[in-house]
């Protein structure tokens, strides 16, 4: 253990879900693995008016699913204090200094302040500022702050608000989360890139066909309708997620595995995807809302009835695409990428399509030579989530006379106690942000690009109006991106779709 965990938390937005879900169980976890030290406290604020016995009792509720005993968790929370703040009233500061210098001296915390803004976006501008200017960032120790997902909602506000921090935060100790990063698998391309000859030899335009990568949710909007009818899927996964994982397949190898050399290769990768012209994003982009449906015996409601979406929304709930990256390395090579919701299944999952053989000698005589070779790719798959793992479908012989070929798959998958046990993406992301590693943190150069790639797409989108509804819940996504890989000549691999179909319960 490092002195860096001798750190006072503010958390803004503790009463909130995220709260809640996530940020109280992951650092119930790093404590009890011994990760942060009897000497850390936190100030959860927000507006409601908790006394810090009822703030006690949120925070225990919230940690119950991993089962403390009585006293662990009596212990844990009480190193939990509640101040009610508006984040807009000045004078609020001055009292939440008095409690941070407070519980500096009482947990010996040497000035150390992590602040993670668990709240809207509009404030975080606001938040900083009042840090700054009462005078809480002026003491001995580190001053980080966390920032939650949205980083803006297109380039010139994430410009501004990039601005507005940097006035109080450097670079350096700015924590932007994108909880992808901090998936095990999504650390795991690395290690299957960079430490498998096999792979990265084969890493390039000359052997790889095609790359996908599908980020797909089986839910609605839930309670987040209001939300998301203002984003959509293409500036909530795209411009973060989805741009995050390609940049990590897409990145040349870094010269060591540090953050910084990391992150350039990164940003490389990002610059090198191409921008859009306006025709191009017709021709390589389509979007999609869903209508009511039925898989099974489920039945689920259209998306312009989900609670705070506007009857008439024009708001995609899907998006599937194909970037190009002008670089040696990936010139030609499709990066196919889809997003939705509402779709079959839940499941992140990347698929490496590499390119056929120069000859299928196993083709079989009635197949007219000079006809397109009928072998099966050899695919790499990364599961992401909800199973972690990687497999690798090859071609091997038939058993038996003659000689046909069929795909043999490869699988390996990290079992669910392995999975229980592998710490969760906000406790190993915590873990990073306290011992001051932004590995798996966005830099604002990523950002800034990620914005400008999707804001091209955004802008051909709006000058046009989307023929929505156009797919039904349940399936996985529009005619339409089934037809963007075809006519390129490829298929999406994964289509969990077709299992229902075949049976007639879709
Ligand atoms: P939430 O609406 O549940 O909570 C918001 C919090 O902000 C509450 O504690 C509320 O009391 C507080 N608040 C609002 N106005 C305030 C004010 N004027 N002064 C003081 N406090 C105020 O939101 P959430 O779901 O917890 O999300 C918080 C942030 O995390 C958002 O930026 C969101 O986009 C991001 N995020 C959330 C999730 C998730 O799973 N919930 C996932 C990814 C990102």
């Amino acid at each position: 253990m490092t002195e860096n965990t001798n750190v006072l938390f503010t958390i803004f937005g503790a009463t909130g879900d995220l709260a809640k879900r996530k940020l109280y169980p992951s650092l119930f976890r790093l404590y009890r693995k011994g990760d942060l030290s009897e000497c850390f406290a936190v100030i959860g604020t927000a507006r409601r008016p908790w006394s810090d016995d009822y703030y006690h009792e949120v925070v225990k509720e919230a940690i119950a699913s991993l089962e403390p005993t009585t006293e662990e968790a009596e212990k844990f929370a009480s190193h939990f204090y509640y101040q009610s703040h508006d984040v807009s009233d000045t004078s609020h500061y001055t009292v939440l200094k008095e409690l941070t210098n407070k519980l500096n001296e009482k947990y010996q915390l040497g000035g150390n302040r992590l602040y993670y803004l668990a709240m809207s976006p509009r404030f975080f501008g606001t938040i900083v500022t009042q840090l700054k200017e009462s005078g809480m960032l002026d003491t001995d120790g580190y001053h980080r702050v966390i920032i939650e997902k949205p980083f803006g909602s297109d380039f010139k506000s994430a410009n501004e608000l990039n601005n507005e921090i940097n006035e109080v935060f450097a670079e350096k100790d700015i924590y932007r989360i994108d909880h992808y990063l901090g998936k095990e698998m999504v650390q795991n391309i690395s290690a299957i890139r960079f430490a498998n000859n096999l792979f990265e030899s084969m890493w390039n335009q000359r052997y790889i066909d095609n790359v996908q990568i599908t980020l797909a949710e089986n839910l609605g909007v839930e309670d987040r309708g209001g939300y998301y009818d203002q984003s959509g899927a293409l500036k909530d996964m795209v411009q973060n997620h989805i741009l995050q994982v390609l940049s990590l397949l897409a990145m040349e190898p870094p010269v060591a595995f540090t953050e910084e050399a990391i992150r350039n290769e990164k940003i490389k990768a990002l610059n090198a995807v191409r921008l859009y012209s306006e025709e191009e994003v017709y021709t390589n982009f389509v979007r999609g809302q869903y209508t009511k449906g039925k898989l099974g015996d489920k039945e689920f409601a259209d998306y312009r009835h989900e609670p705070n979406v506007a009857t008439d929304s024009t708001t995609e709930t899907f998006v599937a695409g194909k970037f190009l990256i002008d670089n040696f390395r990936w010139s030609g090579v499709p990066f196919y990428v889809r997003t939705g919701k509402r779709l079959t299944e839940k499941g992140t999952r990347i698929n490496i399509v590499f390119k056929q053989v120069p000859i299928n000698v196993f083709r079989s005589s009635t197949t007219e030579v000079g006809t397109q070779n009928e072998l099966p790719p050899n695919v790499l798959t990364i599961y992401i989530q909800p199973t972690e793992g990687f497999s690798m479908t090859l071609n091997g012989k038939e058993i038996g006379q003659g000689y046909s070929t069929k795909p043999v798959k490869l699988d390996y998958r990290n079992t669910a106690e392995m999975v229980e046990n592998s710490p969760e993406a906000y406790e190993r992301l915590i873990f990073d942000a306290l011992n001051g590693d932004s590995t798996n943190f966005t830099h604002w150069d990523e950002v800034a690009q990620s914005w400008r790639v999707v804001d091209r797409i955004r802008a051909a989108w709006d000058k046009q109006t989307p023929d929505f509804p156009n797919y039904a819940a349940g399936t996985m996504g529009p005619q339409a991106a089934f037809d963007l890989l075809a006519k390129d000549g490829f298929e999406w691999i994964w289509q969990p779709d077709k299992w229902y179909k075949e049976r007639k319960l879709l």
